[in-house]
């Protein structure tokens, strides 16, 4: 923002008020905020929850200039721009799914000055629509969100995130904002250096949550204890688990006690994923049973407990999945379950995310010829991935064809989003003339293109969300006829039409090639191994230590020192049961009960190793 330097046209304050309501900044926003208007590259390390968006939108508004955000969540991304533009605020997103108009009309509004954020994915910044507009824009911050993508020692490396650099070069002058809720050290050098911040002020926020109760808690019986659990502490819950299947059998067993539950993961309908998240989130359904797909964007304040019935691949996904509870700032816990073998098998998941060349070729090639995509073409151009399809095409577990398709976009060849879901969506490309043309003259299209303009506003404009159903009622055509139409129509270049979407995507980094001679550099592969190996380890020690305060141990893996023990978890709790074997701690409360917990029983019979 260095153009506008002390060109602020309205007070940070006075912004936060008026767009958000909000009365004081959270820790660090404004330490970031200042550091953005004064236009210097900043890095910024903040929690999940402690408000990273404000914090490139604010001076953005407060100065009148485009934000650019790179962001590698589309559903997130998706999310935000819709709660902008509900806020009155010019904003767009480019994403992989949306048509080469849509795109075109997005990057062009921006161009020509009329949006103050445009949203992008990272492997739209290599495209040459981008490229040839970026100098145009009237640029005034490029915010990176979830900036650790771009570190390969980070635990969700995407290469397609290197790229920004060279957009960086291309406008110089333009200041960064590289934003991530999880960075230990290493991360954040590396961040520094790959987005290339030239003397960039580095702000942290404190990371550590002295309201939620870290607790490990060893034995056979997980589904016992997991009830215990829920019996104690009252309120909302996650409960995560590393398969889809098991979220089903939990939630079922749970609801069989009494205990209301649902199942949540990336395989089932987005109706039913909106139904279970809105029903939690209002309170009327108190458990989700979930794998890791469950998370992302949710905002509920009070969630008194996420428990983990096993351990996650690493700590950095442990911290951001517990760290869901307690947002409200009210005493929250944070429930590890182990048992005999989770270490084996959590080694043995993690050998299964590395894939033979020989199966990554497998599911390659699946790919190509599921999506009709021809040798050589393919670039930049989105495909759906089905993985039940690909998974009985290849014969292998739709785990291993998620590994070895991850594994392809490690290695750049193309870029995964997760479910788009994504509503059908329609632009007008052609002019008003042809299209008022067509409309009088067209027997066939005439009545779907006057149904069109009928119900939807700014078409020309802008793309908007159609209904399929509306327009069948006002055409007297069935639905399929309506979609028929629209694609005929989409054809011939009159419109552009996306119908709803709800499978995730995989966009060609690289044209399509044979899979037989297909690549993956050994070297890169097993460094790869190495640091998810080495993340596991320390996930593994965490849960297998029993000597020092778990909220330290968690601190000290971001290079956050505490001062203090928190006097909390389960450590501090023995350590302080103990020493003075006389005070009965919290009885009546969840602390009670897991002191009745058979490991804890091992605990006072021997010298507290566990087994
Ligand atoms: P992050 O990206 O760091 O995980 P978000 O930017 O999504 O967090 O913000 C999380 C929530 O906190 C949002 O609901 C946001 O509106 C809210 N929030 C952010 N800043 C403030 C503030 N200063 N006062 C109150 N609520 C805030
Ligand atoms: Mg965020």
């Amino acid at each position: 923002m260095q153009a506008v330097k002390g060109a602020v046209s309205r007070g940070i304050h006075e912004v936060l008020r008026e767009h958000w309501g909000f009365s004081s900044f959270r820790p660090m926003q404004e330490e970031v905020i200042r550091s953005v208007l004064e236009g210097r590259d900043t890095l910024a390390l903040m929690p999940t929850g402690g408000g990273k968006s404000l914090c490139y939108q604010v001076p953005s508004l407060a100065t009148g200039q485009l934000c650019l955000v790179v962001s590698p969540l589309i559903a997130l991304m998706k999310d935000q721009v819709q709660r902008l533009r509900s806020q009155g605020i010019a904003a767009r997103a480019v994403i992989s799914g949306m048509s080469h108009a849509e795109m075109d009309n997005a990057m062009e509004s921006a161009a020509l000055g009329r949006l103050s954020f445009l949203y992008l994915s990272p492997e739209r910044l290599a495209t040459d629509l981008f490229k040839a507009r970026l100098p145009r824009m009237p640029l005034g911050l490029i915010a990176v969100d979830e900036a650790h993508c771009i570190s390969q020692w980070g635990y969700d490396f995407r290469p397609s995130y290197l790229r920004i650099a060279e957009i960086r070069e291309q406008v110089p002058e333009v200041p960064v904002l590289a934003l991530t809720a999880t960075a230990t050290t290493q991360v954040a050098e590396d961040i520094i250096q790959k987005l290339g911040l030239s003397r960039p002020q580095l702000l942290r926020a404190s990371f550590d949550r002295p309201e939620l109760v870290f607790w490990i808690s060893r034995g056979e019986d997980k589904f016992g204890r997991l009830l215990r659990i829920l019996e104690n502490v009252e309120g909302s819950a996650i409960i995560y688990l590393r398969d889809r299947r098991g979220t089903v059998r939990l939630a079922r067993s749970l609801s069989q006690h009494g205990i209301g539950a649902e199942a949540y993961h990336a395989g089932l309908s987005s109706a039913d994923r909106d139904r279970v998240q809105q029903a939690w989130t209002k309170g009327t359904l108190r458990c989700v049973a979930a794998t890791n797909a469950f998370g992302m964007g949710i905002d509920k304040p009070d969630v008194r407990v996420v428990i983990h019935m096993d351990p996650p691949p690493d700590l950095e996904s442990y911290y951001q999945e517990a760290g869901r509870a307690g947002r409200d700032g009210k005493k929250s816990y944070a429930f590890l379950l182990t048992g005999p073998g989770d270490a084996e098998r959590a080694l043995e998941r993690m050998e299964q995310s590395f894939p033979s060349l020989a199966e990554v070729r497998m599911v390659y090639q699946a790919m190509a010829d599921l999506n009709g995509i021809a040798m050589g073409s393919g670039l930049l151009e989105s495909y759906t991935v089905d993985l039940d399809a690909l998974s009985e095409r290849t014969g292998y577990r739709r785990a291993n064809v998620a590994s070895a398709l991850k594994t392809l976009e490690l290695d750049g060849r193309l870029a995964l989003s997760s479910g788009l879901r994504s509503p059908s969506r329609v632009l007008m490309i052609a002019d008003h003339k042809v299209v008022y043309h067509m409309r009088v003259s067209d027997g066939h299209k005439g009545p779907l293109l006057e149904a069109l303009l009928r119900l939807y506003g700014g078409l020309f404009e802008e793309p908007a969300i159609i209904d399929e159903a509306r327009l069948a009622k006002l055409t007297g055509w069935s639905i399929a006829t309506v979609s028929d139409r629209l694609r005929a129509l989409d054809e011939q270049r009159v419109l552009s039409y996306r119908p709803r979407n709800d499978l995730p995507t995989a966009t060609l980094l690289q044209p399509r090639q044979d899979a037989d001679r297909l690549i993956i550099d050994p070297v890169a592969l097993s460094d790869r191994k190495q640091r998810a190996r080495a993340r596991l380890d320390a996930m593994l020690v965490y849960t297998a230590s029993d000597e020092h305060c778990r909220s330290r141990m968690v601190l000290d893996y971001f290079d956050e020192s505490r001062v203090s023990d928190c006097g909390q978890c389960d450590v501090c709790t023995r350590r302080r049961k103990n020493e003075h074997p006389e005070t009965r701690i919290d009885r009546a409360g969840i602390l009670g009960e897991m002191n009745r917990d058979p490991y804890e029983r091992r605990v006072d019979r021997d010298d507290g190793r566990a087994v």
